[in-house]
């Protein structure tokens, strides 16, 4: 039986036409999401902070706008979580850590400048794995977030407030951050489309760094139109990036209707290894299927180098993390103990001690110990010569095929609590996503069906950037299969 949609589970294109229209006031909208917010977030837990107050502000400007007749941005009125490792100017930006419990930046990262000029609405940040360490949201200081599917179960990491206040309607979109499957894991975990940008297409000033040679901020939204209406809005170069491409914005919205009949997929055979459940590599052929009825060509190939991805994944983003991370000293700003009289290093220590949470001292230690003398070779370059030979499996074989398809998660979301101890066994569930991040390819994750009620997510991973390509796929095959309709039951 078809019933009207509730306000909040409008799509960002269905609000943003009301609203030019007169048809729904942002307020009004606005007004639904936060219900929606006080219905579920208490079982959920997407949010570190809710922005009540500003974003029923900023409504009523956007409403005297309309009223006004003024030009309306892209994404006027829709509600949008930002991940809370993207800095927001006058609001508190934590990566969910202990360290940054009450850190106020006093400046607006690039991409929130853009969503802002388009008038976008910032409803909340979300919660994370602390630092973008992690696959579950679990180490996240403020306690976990549930997936809106099973609330039993991890909703992915590290962007999992994100994509579960996107899953379940406390948002109409999200920003998320990828270093190593942040977007794709959570986006495949709570049924949600979710991008990893070309590494330099979207600006990352502003984003707290975890490790910066692989990580791109990107869109998550309940279907392909949103987020390339999203990406459309963030995409382009930014001088205050050094490693931003100079490439021109884009409207990925307007080539998501073009064919697909004769695109080349290639499917390696890598993704279906021992660690692939049975069960998820049955949904993900069967929608490889699909997009071969849809006009696609698909066929096996290898990528032998895959092998070593996840080994090289660790050690470099560990080294980079313990270089980027050495800055939070308690100083200037972040955690500090009490001031007992001790000595500057111990002091130093403590802080950090205090201040980082287990996952992410781990980290800390095992990366400088990659990068100090005597290892440099053995460690850090070794992994940096596997990920140039990565790239080059990736070249090779997006010559012979427009774009790679496979699962984006081995395994269908777990229960809480059922990994965290076992760290090792937790890498490995990125063991498809870290190949992307090493290559500096897009990659996107979209819903492609459910093993008993849990959802499963198709990748699909394409050349520098092909944005429009991936999107385009995506598209097709979520208007074929109609999975978006689908919500959780919560
Ligand atoms: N799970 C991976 C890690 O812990 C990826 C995290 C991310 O993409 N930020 O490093």
């Amino acid at each position: 039986m078809n019933r009207m949609p509730r306000l909040h589970e409008l799509t960002a294109k269905e609000v943003t036409e009301s609203i030019r229209s007169g048809e729904l006031t942002a307020r009004e909208y606005i007004s639904a999401i936060i219900e929606r917010i006080r219905e579920v977030e208490d079982r959920i837990d997407s949010f570190v902070t809710v922005m009540e107050d500003e974003a029923l502000k900023r409504a009523g400007d956007i409403d005297y706008k309309v009223r006004k007749g003024d030009r309306l941005g892209r994404l006027c009125g829709v509600a949008v979580a930002v991940k809370d490792n993207i800095c927001t100017k006058g609001i508190r930006t934590t990566c969910s850590s202990r360290m940054l419990e009450n850190f106020i930046p006093p400046y607006n990262a690039t991409v929130v400048e853009k969503l802002l000029s388009e008038d976008a609405i910032i409803i909340g940040k979300t919660n994370m794995d602390e630092f973008a360490m992690g696959s579950t949201t679990e180490t996240s200081y403020f306690g976990p977030t549930k997936n809106p599917w099973d609330l039993t179960r991890v909703p992915g990491g590290s962007s999992g407030g994100s994509a579960a206040s996107v899953s379940s309607g406390e948002a109409t979109v999200a920003l998320g951050s990828d270093t190593g499957g942040s977007i794709r894991c959570p986006a495949s975990y709570c049924s949600i489309v979710g991008l990893k940008p070309t590494y330099g297409l979207v600006s990352r000033y502003g984003l707290i760094a975890y490790a910066n040679s692989l990580e791109q901020i990107g869109p998550m939204a309940r279907n392909t139109y949103d987020c390339a209406l999203l990406l459309s809005v963030i995409g382009g170069y930014d001088p205050k990036d050094s490693t931003s491409a100079k490439v021109e914005p884009k409207d990925y919205t307007s080539s998501l209707n073009g064919p697909i009949d004769g695109l080349r997929i290639g499917v390696p055979e890598e993704f279906f290894g021992e660690g692939t459940d049975e069960r998820v590599a049955r949904e993900v052929w069967r929608a490889i299927h699909k997009l071969e009825d849809l006009g696609a060509v698909c066929e096996e190939v290898s990528l032998p180098s895959l092998e070593f991805a996840l080994a090289a994944y660790y050690i470099i983003a560990m080294s980079e993390a313990s270089s980027n991370l050495a800055r939070f000293d308690g100083v200037r700003y972040g955690y500090r103990v009490e001031d007992d009289g001790s000595d500057w290093s111990t002091v130093y220590s403590k802080n950090r001690r205090f201040g980082f949470g287990p996952e992410v001292r781990r980290r800390i230690i095992l990366g400088t110990y990659a990068l100090s003398a005597g290892y440099y070779d053995q460690y850090y370059l070794k992994a940096l010569r596997i990920r140039t030979l990565i790239r080059r499996d990736f070249e090779k074989s997006l010559r012979e095929f427009d774009i790679l398809a496979g699962p984006t998660m081995p395994i269908p979301p777990f229960k809480l609590g059922e990994k965290i101890h076992d760290p090792l066994e937790l890498y490995m569930c990125d063991i498809l996503t870290v190949p992307a991040n090493l290559a500096g390819y897009p990659a996107i994750s979209i819903p492609c069906g459910f093993i008993d009620g849990l959802p499963v997510g198709l990748q699909l991973i394409g050349g520098p950037f092909t944005e429009d390509l991936l999107l385009r796929a995506a598209y097709t095959f979520e208007g074929a299969k109609g999975l978006t309709s689908i919500r959780p039951p919560i």
